[in-house]
């Protein structure tokens, strides 16, 4: 059977980043995740909304596509989580003025053990990064 990338599959992934990678970070409010427009630059996104005190994870339509590695799309969901751990868009206290000072984002996906994401990452983005050259 082949897994459709639906936002069901894209919850079973955080699940499975969560409880792997981020078993120290608690979760303290509604966090949801779910597949944006097809936008070619801004890959996700954490959003807190203020009213219901839940967070939006937001990860580009175009990572439906079955050819994007998975691990690609394992580590923009953990890039967005590792802000939540950070206080950004979460409850949680804020760790730095700006999400991504002085690197933190990486520096913290290296040391919880997501090194191979990382990797992944970048041979995708500079074989993507050709196509609009
Ligand atoms: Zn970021």
């Amino acid at each position: 059977m082949k897994i459709q990338r639906d936002d069901i599959w894209l919850l079973s992934r955080l699940d499975y980043l969560w409880s792997r990678y981020f078993i120290n970070t608690p979760q303290n409010n509604k966090v949801f995740i779910k597949f944006g427009r097809f936008a070619k630059f801004r890959l996700g996104s954490i959003k807190l909304d203020k009213k219901s005190k839940s967070s939006f994870i937001t990860i580009t339509g175009m990572f439906k596509n079955p050819k994007i590695p998975m691990a690609v799309i394992d580590c923009t969901i953990a890039h967005e989580l590792t802000h939540y751990s950070h206080g950004f868009s979460s409850p949680h206290p804020k760790m730095h003025k700006y999400p991504h000072e002085g690197g933190v984002v990486k520096r913290e996906m290296q040391s919880r053990g997501m090194g191979h994401l990382l990797k992944a990452y970048r041979d995708w983005i500079k074989e993507y990064r050709k196509e609009f050259r």
